[in-house]
């Protein structure tokens, strides 16, 4: 009998991309079948994403099939926001993806369809037996996105307006402080994209999100049974996270700043000490936050790792490509801070970075990755959200699990001070927080879980494998 033979549709994009490159492995690896992952490469063809699929191929556990992109400019309205964008394209290329899978010499058991690419799901005539949505995401974030379309009907006016938080059948309500950014302008077309992602995604034949019975037992027990949440969506959930990057040799790239020197300096680092300040593969900051930002981190007196993105703007002018990125930091910065701190400017091997011992917390955009990276490793977290859902993560760590420490505002609307910044980045490491020392104590529990659920037998593990089963990769 052929092996069998997943198939993944990455959507454009880093976020998209990485996690569905390391879903492929970990269904080579675990599940020993063959998987082809078809890549959408946005237009302006990210010397990121190419390096990264690059180090992906590499690894040699997936196959990687590039698919060019479309042209979608007469598609989109030019202030077209990135969501718009990439759905845009995921549609635009239904009838590419359709002739790849087709052209397949071997034919695919199942397909698996990312967030973005959920219209890939009604591809019908290509033979392929079965179609699941991969949620990188966590459980609650899924529920919201599910219900979407009924608090679509029910819900009058803008959300951000609401005084009550969004009620979801069985789950924690959504406050006016933790929706997702494309829902805070109805009118703008990448809500209605959300929408139709949460009409779409109950029309495949399951859902494998980024998460653990562990760490969510409740909300994913409500997308099971609550008879409400039912009535929108009745298709299998299965848990299968922590899916990560874990952590390997590092490849030096062209994108990455000398990571040997990171290593060397780490290494000589008091052990938990250092805070690792990184805002994902997208965040940045003003010119103001970025200032005090470096304020607060010299004035803390802790140890830090910043990996510094050129701010958005310098004082409200766009900032440009040839900036050098270290305009935006206070004058003498580097000097005062030489030996204290460290600042990378380049693409930095967080994975390694946050498994280094030296790492005692890690201020974060709270990017789901970013996340799962950090539990697994026991780094708690000053969660500092940016976009996307990521408010909904900051409560999610901070009030809920309870490894991480925010700020009183949103980063988003309000430039955060230096004392608040110093006051945080204290509390997360040093030794006689009391809180901190909670916190800290939560997130070596959570780390213990993480690898449990992975462990042969965990809930995670065995999750993976009734779903292979369900679909026939493994009999
Ligand atoms: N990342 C990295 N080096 C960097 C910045 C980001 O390795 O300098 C990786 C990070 O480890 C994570 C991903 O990029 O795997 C970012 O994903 P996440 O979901 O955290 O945030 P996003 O960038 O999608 O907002």
């Amino acid at each position: 009998m052929d092996q069998a033979h997943a198939l993944l549709v990455a959507s454009p994009g880093l976020g998209h991309l990485i996690p569905v490159l390391e879903l492929g492995n970990r269904l080579s690896s675990v599940l020993n079948v063959h998987v082809t992952i078809l890549a959408v490469i946005s237009g302006s063809s990210s010397l990121t994403e190419i390096e990264t699929i690059h180090a992906a191929t590499t690894r040699g556990t997936c196959e990687i099939m590039e698919l060019p992109s479309v042209d979608i400019d007469h598609l989109v309205e030019p202030d077209a926001t990135v969501v718009t964008k990439i759905a845009a394209k995921m549609r635009a290329m239904k009838s590419a993806v359709r002739d790849a899978v087709k052209s397949m010499k071997r034919k695919p058991t199942v397909m698996i369809v990312d967030f973005l690419g959920t219209n890939l799901i009604s591809i019908d005539d290509v033979g392929v037996m079965a179609k699941y949505v991969y949620v990188p995401s966590h459980a609650w974030f899924l529920a919201l996105i599910v219900y979407l379309p009924v608090l679509d009907k029910v819900v009058e006016g803008e959300y951000v307006e609401i005084k009550e938080p969004l009620k979801i059948p069985g789950c924690k309500p959504v406050g006016p402080k933790e929706l997702l950014d494309t829902m805070l302008n109805r009118s703008n077309q990448q809500y209605r994209e959300c929408v139709q992602t949460g009409l779409e995604i109950p029309m495949s034949d399951g859902i494998l999100v980024n998460t653990w019975e562990e760490l969510q037992g409740n909300t994913l027990a409500a997308l099971r049974e609550d008879k409400d949440l039912n009535r929108v969506m009745k298709i299998p959930v299965y848990p299968i996270g922590p899916i990560i990057r874990t952590s390997g040799p590092i490849v030096k790239t062209k994108l990455t700043e000398n990571p040997n020197g990171i290593f060397e300096w780490l290494d000589k680092q008091r052990e938990r000490s250092v805070v690792y300040v990184c805002l994902g593969s997208g965040g940045k900051l003003s010119f103001e936050q970025t200032m005090e930002l470096a304020w607060g981190l010299e004035l803390s007196g802790q140890s830090f790792l910043w990996v510094l993105r050129r701010p958005v703007s310098y004082l409200g002018v766009s900032s440009r490509d040839d900036d050098h990125v270290s305009n935006g930091l206070p004058k003498g910065f580097l000097d005062r801070t030489r030996g204290v701190g460290l600042v990378v400017t380049q693409w930095a091997p967080q994975v390694e970075i946050l498994s280094h011992g030296s790492i005692g917390g890690f201020l974060s955009h709270c990017g789901w990755s970013s996340v799962l990276e950090s539990l697994t490793e026991g780094v708690p977290i000053i969660a500092w959200p940016l976009y996307a859902e990521q408010w909904m993560n900051a409560t999610l760590l901070a009030d809920e699990i309870g490894v991480a420490i925010r700020t009183l505002e949103l980063p988003s609307k309000k430039v955060i001070g230096r004392e608040e910044v110093a006051f945080l980045v204290k509390k997360i490491v040093a030794e006689e927080d009391s809180e901190g020392r909670k916190i800290r104590a939560k997130a070596q529990e959570v780390k213990v879980g993480s690898k449990r659920a992975w462990a042969h037998g965990g809930s995670s593990h065995s999750s993976l494998l009734e779903w292979a089963k369900q679909c026939r990769l493994v009999s």
